[in-house]
C-alpha cells in the first residue's frame, strides 16, 4: 500500500525534516528577501534529485515531479518561505541567528515540510500517474503577497494543475492532528487608513473651529452600520479601527485626526461594496459636519475558499492516513493568507497542521517572539501532504 510506505518513508526521514526545519529557523529572512532560504530549497530539491526547477517572483521556485503518464493530471503543492520582523524570546539551540527576524508563523515548517513531501514524493514516483507541482514562494506577510507575484509569474502554467493543497501550522491543535474546512475559511482583509480635517484651536472657544475629534468620533460610530446593517447576516464581517490619533491637548483641539483600522470579510462581491459604502458614509458625516476627510483603502488579500470537493477529498485522504480521531472540522478563521489568490484561479485546500504541545510548553500563538512547534508534526507534514497528492492524482 502505498500509504503504509509513505507513512514508513515520512517515519525514516522524520529527523532530516527536523534537521531543515532548524537550519531554516535559525536563518529566517524576511518577506521578498529569502535570498539564502530559496538558496537552501534549491540545493535540497537537486540534492533529492528532482532536476526540473524554475525561479519564479525572484526568491521563489517552482519544480515538478513527474510519475507514471505525467501528462494526466497536475496537484500542486505549496510552500511559502519568509519569516517575520520578531525578536525571538526562545532559548532554543536553533534559534534566529538573524537579529530581528524571526520564523514565528512557522513558513520554516512549511518549507521542510514540502522538501519532505518531495523527498518522499521523488521516491514513490513510480506508484503514481501524473505530476506533482511544488510551489515555494516568498513573501505571504506583506502586500501585494508573494502568491500574487507567483501567479503573475505563471507559476500555475505549463502544466496547469487541477488543483494546489497548502497547509498552515495552527498552535490552537494538538501535535498529531489536522484541520480542515470546506468552503468559506479565512477573510479578505483591507487597510483602511483616513485623515479627517478640520480647524484647530483653544479648546475653550469651540464655536470658531471645527473639532475633527468629534467629526472622527461620530464616523467610527457610523461606520459600524456598514457591519451590522449593510452586510449580510450570512457573509461574517469586521470593521476595527485601532489607531485613532488626535495630537492635541486638554485645551488644544488639533487641526486633524488619524485613523488606522482594518476591514475583513468572506465574500468578493461584497468586499467591493462594502469599501463603497464606507467611503460614502465617512464622507456624509464628515462633510455634513464642516470637515475633510481623505479615505484610503489599501486593499490586501482577498478571501479564502476551499474548493467543496477537492477539500473533501483532501480531508478524507487525512482520515486514512492519521485515523478519524485525528481530523478536527476548523472554524471560520477572520485572519488573512495569500493563498487565496491560488484559490481565485483554481480549485485550493489549505488545511492546519496541529503543532501544540501543552505537556512541553509549547502553546504560543504565530506571530508571538515565543512561538515554537512541537516538531513531530513535521512527520505529519511531509507524510500527510505527500499522501494528499498522491490520493488526488489517483482522482
Ligand atoms: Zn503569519
Ligand atoms: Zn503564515
Amino acid at each position: 500500500m502505498v500509504k503504509d510506505k509513505i507513512k514508513a518513508l515520512a517515519k525514516a526521514y522524520k529527523s532530516e525534516f527536523i534537521a531543515n526545519r532548524r537550519h531554516l529557523h535559525a536563518h529566517p529572512e524576511l518577506s521578498f528577501q529569502e535570498f539564502r532560504t530559496a538558496a537552501f530549497v534549491e540545493e535540497k530539491l537537486k540534492s533529492i534529485g528532482i532536476t526540473q526547477i524554475e525561479k519564479k517572483a525572484d526568491t521563489g521556485w517552482v519544480a515538478l515531479i513527474e510519475g507514471k503518464n505525467p501528462k494526466i493530471k497536475t496537484i500542486a503543492l505549496r510552500g511559502d518561505m519568509d519569516a517575520l520582523p520578531i525578536v525571538e524570546q526562545n532559548e532554543v539551540p536553533y534559534k534566529s541567528t538573524n537579529p530581528g527576524v524571526m520564523h514565528a508563523c512557522g513558513h520554516d515548517v512549511h518549507t521542510a515540510s514540502l522538501l519532505g513531501a518531495a523527498k518522499i514524493l521523488y521516491e514513490i514516483k513510480g506508484e503514481f500517474e501524473g505530476t506533482v507541482k511544488l510551489i515555494f514562494q516568498p513573501g505571504e506577510e506583506l502586500i501585494p503577497g508573494g502568491a500574487s507575484l507567483m501567479i503573475k509569474d505563471k507559476a500555475l502554467e505549463n502544466p496547469r494543475p487541477s488543483g494546489i493543497i497548502g497547509q498552515h501550522v495552527m498552535p490552537l491543535i494538538p501535535v498529531g492532528k489536522v484541520g480542515f474546512r470546506k468552503g468559506m475559511y479565512m477573510a479578505s482583509a483591507d487597510e483602511l487608513y483616513i485623515t479627517v480635517k478640520g480647524k484647530g484651536g483653544h479648546g475653550a472657544m469651540p464655536e470658531t473651529l471645527v473639532d475633527p475629534v468629534l467629526i472622527a468620533s461620530h464616523m467610527i460610530v457610523a461606520l459600524q452600520q456598514v457591519v451590522s446593517r449593510n452586510a449580510s447576516p450570512k457573509i461574517p464581517s469586521v470593521l476595527s479601527f485601532g489607531r485613532v490619533e488626535a495630537l492635541g491637548a486638554t485645551n488644544v483641539i488639533p487641526n486633524e485626526v488619524k485613523i488606522q483600522g482594518t476591514f475583513r470579510t468572506l465574500n468578493e462581491e461584497w468586499r467591493a461594496k462594502a469599501h463603497k459604502h464606507m467611503v460614502q458614509i465617512a464622507k456624509g458625516i464628515v462633510e455634513g459636519m464642516g470637515g475633510e476627510i481623505d479615505f484610503e483603502v489599501r486593499k490586501g488579500y482577498p478571501f479564502l475558499k476551499n474548493a467543496e470537493e477537492l477539500t473533501q477529498r483532501a480531508q478524507h485522504a487525512a482520515v486514512e492516513y492519521l485515523g478519524a480521531d485525528n481530523v478536527v472540522d476548523l472554524d471560520i478563521w477572520m485572519a488573512a493568507e495569500d493563498f487565496s489568490y491560488y484559490t481565485q484561479e483554481i480549485d485550493g485546500c489549505f488545511y492546519r497542521l496541529g503543532t501544540r504541545n501543552e505537556a512541553k510548553g509549547i502553546v504560543s500563538g504565530v506571530h508571538t517572539p515565543t512561538f515554537d512547534i512541537d516538531e513531530d508534526a513535521l512527520e505529519i507534514g511531509a507524510g500527510l501532504m505527500a499522501y494528499i497528492a498522491v490520493n488526488e492524482l489517483k482522482s
